[in-house]
């Protein structure tokens, strides 16, 4: 089946910029090679922020070690999302969660990018309120759920690099376009960590 590349070129014409702005940063690999070339005519005809250009073009190569270790660099060296403060070195850091709500309980796992302290301090609150409000709930939270959260947060302290490393070169690979779109103004880079800090499940 050959694509219609008209009507596609029609799709994307009547887009609005924020859809199309999504598609720029975090889709392109997505898209079939002929259509690639349809939304890159249309970013220039509207005359988006051509720093997209360098984001589409990150997403659509293979990325080399160098290059990820580029992106984790510009991470570690963002102001933390969480305290705001510069030069903390920013690592990554599970929080574990788990709530008994009535009688359900609900077990949650999310990483976190934000300075060493703010890590540790999310990671400790977790850990106290999955004591307090993790216990009740049937039939997981007194059997299984809240007793596992609580010896992974013990064991991911013994691994805290590992893990830091993990989350930052996960990020950096599935957030390419958002970085490079945004390499040189790095606050709008700290405000995309912190929303995805605070939405990711
Ligand atoms: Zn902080």
């Amino acid at each position: 089946m050959s694509l219609d590349l008209e009507q596609i070129k029609n799709h994307y014409a009547k887009m609005n910029d924020a859809k199309l702005e999504n598609i720029a940063k975090f889709e392109m690999a997505l898209l079939e090679p002929a259509v690639q070339p349809i939304v890159i005519a249309e970013i220039k005809r509207r005359g988006m922020d051509e720093n997209l250009l360098a984001g589409i073009a990150a997403q659509t190569k293979t990325l080399s070690d160098e290059e990820v270790e580029e992106l984790k660099d510009k991470l570690k060296g963002l102001a933390c999302p969480s305290c705001g403060k510069p030069d903390q070195g920013l690592v990554g850091g599970i929080i574990r969660k788990v709530r008994s709500i009535v009688l359900f309980t609900q077990y949650e796992q999310r990483p976190i990018i934000a300075c060493p302290a703010c890590v540790e301090a999310e990671r400790k609150s977790q850990l106290i309120k999955n004591s307090l409000f993790g216990w009740w709930g049937f039939p997981s939270g007194l059997l299984y759920r809240t007793p596992q959260a609580i010896i992974n947060h013990f064991r991911d302290n013994g691994k805290r690099d590992a893990i830091s490393e993990g989350i930052l070169t996960h990020f950096a690979v599935e957030n390419v376009g958002e970085l490079k779109t945004n390499w040189n103004q790095e606050d709008k880079i700290v405000s995309f960590v912190r929303r995805k800090n605070s939405t990711q499940a």
